[in-house]
């Protein structure tokens, strides 16, 4: 009897440890490991910039993990995948589940054909601790607050699934055998899908990154030994190296959740403790994110809450523009913009001040912020992006209310007391005291000249004075209040098939 052969579909799994689909494919027999360029992507999810740059290097891991045995093909993956099942003869594809809702169509559809042509399907959670569909109320409705779905909801399901190992062997199909095969036009190589950028903007991050599942392991065991007992104090401070950074390669698959999760319970023989207890809950915010994308899949794109699809907006691009680069005059806001573009990545907390900048400060749409993030930042992920710039502008689920507007200048003073943050992505500034750092504007004339500082010269002037604009954005609030009041019932996805 024939050895039955199983197409593997990488996604937003590029890893060979804990990769049940892999794992059921190579218990089953042999495999045929592929990757798509999915030329069908709506605009929406589109791989931005830095994301490609990412990507680009982790196939390459990848492919090296595989032996070389990766395939990588581009086009409409209905068609291609159709195409190898009848050229090799497979008899079964497996993947691992992606929860957006174009994905979910597209995979449900092409699960229907597939079984026509009596090719099995099977398809895995590899992505998340709880799957959405998993985690509902009493009343069978979706949680739209934090707290109640982690703790009741999440918390109190089965533990996550404890991480499997890497295949103990991987027994590879050769590719088709005519050099005409119909699958070989769809064909490419992992540099001719172009993800390296023609502009040299990626280098500065190439030498802060390692992509690839190497990498994750390595930054799971830094912060483990470094950083994970003092998360809960450290976490908040752009100048530490407090975090994980673990948000790329969890984008991406190239470590799990459930790999991060029990790798800290197991590090610290899974004790009560602040700092772990606030990680986990963390990991527990990626969760409530793909949950709402899941349950309420036009969070992308759409208010949360439609009250704010009455908002003022303003349209400035000059405004924009000067957020995007770093030049605002606001020294937090420009060190953060400058490091994500430096890095493709921003701490969390500048990231929450930053966006507060852009929609309240500014009044420009949280979208625009979406959108350059989406390009920009190595982590870019559909569900956290949107779920977060909505938290932020207000519009979203259990959002910050839009009433508090995070004041730039004492955030600063409270999360970079020294100016450490500031001074490393706006060395203009470098030479101001503390007390002046994050307002250089209010320090006396001689102080600033002593320091090299010439404010509308080599560091800008603020582009709007922080007290006018936020009062500016409460009015605007205060608008759209008596709107009614309740947040929309997204379509929920349909997902049986999945
Ligand atoms: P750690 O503090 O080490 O946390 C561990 C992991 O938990 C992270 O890797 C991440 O997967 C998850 N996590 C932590 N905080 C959050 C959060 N607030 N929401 C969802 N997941 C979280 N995160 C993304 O992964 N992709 C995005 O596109 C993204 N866009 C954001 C946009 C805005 C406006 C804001 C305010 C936040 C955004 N975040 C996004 C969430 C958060 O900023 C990053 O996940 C975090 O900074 C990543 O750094 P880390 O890995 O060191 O996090």
């Amino acid at each position: 009897m024939s050895v039955p052969k199983t197409i593997v579909w990488f996604r937003q799994d590029l890893r060979i440890k804990d990769n049940p689909a892999l794992c059921a494919a190579c218990d089953a027999g042999n495999v045929l490991p592929i990757f798509i360029e999915d030329t069908n992507t709506p605009d929406q999810f589109a791989l931005g910039g830095a994301s490609k740059w990412w990507l680009h290097h982790s196939l390459m891991q990848l492919n090296d993990s595989l032996g070389g045995n990766l395939r990588v093909y581009r086009g409409d993956p209905a068609v291609i995948i159709s195409v190898l099942c009848e050229e090799l003869d497979c008899t079964q594809v497996m993947w691992n589940r992606c929860y957006d809702s174009y994905s979910i169509a597209r995979d449900s559809a092409l699960k229907q054909t597939l079984k026509q042509s009596d090719i099995k399907v099977n398809s895995y959670n590899s992505l998340l601790l709880w799957e959405p569909m998993q985690v509902l109320k009493k009343d069978g409705t979706a949680y739209k607050v934090f707290t109640p779905y982690y703790r009741k909801g999440c918390l109190q399901q089965a533990a996550p699934r404890y991480p499997l190992a890497a295949p103990a062997k991987i027994t590879y199909c050769d590719g088709p055998s005519q050099e005409n095969a119909s699958s070989n036009k769809f064909a490419v190589q992992i540099d001719e899908l172009g993800y390296i950028p023609e502009i040299t903007w990626y280098k500065t991050m190439a030498d802060e990154w390692q992509p690839g599942e190497n990498g994750a392991a390595d930054r799971l065991q830094t912060f483990i030994s470094q950083a994970a007992l003092r998360y809960k104090d450290d976490r908040n401070l752009p100048a530490v190296s407090g975090t994980s950074k673990l948000s790329p390669y969890l984008h991406f698959g190239e470590i799990s959740p459930n790999q991060v999760w029990y790798a800290i319970l197991d590090a610290f023989n899974g004790a009560s403790d602040e700092h772990i207890d606030c990680y986990l809950s963390e990991l527990g915010w990626r969760e409530f994110s793909y949950y709402l994308l899941y349950h309420f899949n036009t969070i992308t794109t759409e208010n949360f809450n439609p009250k704010f699809d009455h908002f003022p907006w303003r349209t400035d691009n000059d405004a924009l523009q000067r957020w995007q680069r770093g030049q605002t005059g606001i020294p937090i806001v420009d060190a953060g913009m400058r490091e994500l573009w430096h890095t493709g990545y921003m701490h969390n907390r500048v990231r929450m001040i930053v966006g507060s900048f852009l929609v309240k400060n500014l009044l420009l749409d949280w979208r625009l912020g979406e959108r350059w993030f989406w390009d920009t930042l190595l982590d870019a992920d559909t569900a956290s992006n949107s779920a977060s710039w909505q938290w932020v502008a207000g519009s979203g689920a259990d959002a910050a209310p839009y009433f508090r507007v995070f004041n730039p200048i004492l955030q600063g003073e409270k999360f970079d007391k020294q100016g450490e943050y500031v001074q490393k992505w706006c060395p203009e500034l470098g030479k101001l005291p503390a007390k002046y750092i994050h307002q250089p504007w209010a320090a006396p004339d001689h102080i600033l000249r002593a320091c090299g500082v010439v404010l509308g010269h080599n560091y800008p002037k603020p582009i709007v004075d922080l007290k006018t604009s936020r009062q500016r954005a409460l009015d605007a609030f205060a608008a759209i209040k008596n709107v009614a009041d309740a947040p929309s019932d997204a379509q929920p996805s349909s997902v049986s098939s999945m």
